[in-house]
């Protein structure tokens, strides 16, 4: 990984689309920082769509899709996506799509997987936040105490793929649905749907920064990804590890990303008026 500070003008300037993770990349010990919140504003003032890609709930993503100074927000590890559009009179108003493949989480195979997992590790709980999903069945294993090892975690993924659906760890909950999709999958469906996007051609107008296991397949898909410093925490279970790398953990990772960004870009265009 090359520190952030190695962006190129070319690279920033060709970017539309800045997505990230929320969980310990927006975040640091659970709270949204001033510093990322300001830094989502100056890079949507700046022109870039902003786009929130995280595991959490639906009901969460509401609230961040209208408050937030966001483009949309994908939830649920891909199983949705909400944004704003304005109607005639200008008023915003929410929309929401579901992956096709997305099933809601009282399937039974997710209760068996709940039931093993936690006869397993008695201390693991249901996340918190359960009751505003729609689809995944969220177990806490680091968000709230007693925090639990990330072999925890890992097993508890293995018990859920033996069982026929999907998992993936984040720094705080192990996220389990039936359903072939994933964060990249419906990050990639609404930029085309949206946006317009092309795979291929737009491959780096996208920006992804990020911090754990399930972040790992937009660290492998997009070109210019970055972790915050804290995606070190987690070794060997990111095999594809993104391109760029930020000096600070969480927050402050991603503020020094933003800033990146933005100072790369402002050199560009300054120099282009001089040039002219
Ligand atoms: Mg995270």
């Amino acid at each position: 990984m090359k520190p952030i500070a190695a962006m190129t003008k070319d690279e920033a300037c060709a970017l539309r689309f800045v997505l990230m993770d929320i969980d310990d990349t927006l975040t640091q010990s659970g709270k949204l920082l001033a510093s990322s919140y300001t830094a989502l504003w100056q890079l949507r003032e700046a022109g870039l769509k902003v786009i929130p890609v995280t595991g959490r709930s639906a009901g969460w993503c509401d609230l961040i899709a209208r408050e937030w100074p966001v483009d949309g927000v994908v939830g649920e590890n891909g199983a949705l996506v909400f944004w704003e559009e304005s109607n005639l009179r200008g008023k915003p108003v929410l929309k929401a799509e579901y992956h096709p493949q997305a099933v809601r989480n009282d399937h039974p195979v997710l209760a068996r997987i709940k039931a093993r997992a936690m006869e397993e590790a008695p201390c693991l709980r249901p996340a918190k936040d359960q009751f505003a999903r729609l689809f995944d069945l969220a177990l806490d294993f680091a968000e709230e105490d007693p925090v639990l090892p990330l072999e925890t975690a890992e097993r508890v993924k293995a018990i859920a793929l033996e069982e026929g659906a999907a998992a993936k760890v984040s720094s705080i909950h192990v996220n389990v649905w039936m359903g072939l999709y994933d964060k990249l999958s419906m990050a990639e469906r609404f930029l085309t749907r949206r946006f317009g996007w092309e795979s291929g051609t737009g491959d780096r107008e996208v920006f992804f920064a990020g911090d754990s296991p399930n972040d790992e397949p937009m660290f492998a898909r997009f070109p210019l990804a970055c972790g915050v410093a804290n995606v070190l925490r987690y070794g060997g279970l990111i095999r594809k590890l993104p391109a760029f790398i930020a000096s600070r953990e969480c927050g402050g990772g991603f503020a020094e990303i933003a800033h990146t960004i933005l100072e790369r870009r402002k050199e560009f265009f300054q120099n282009q008026f001089i040039d002219t």
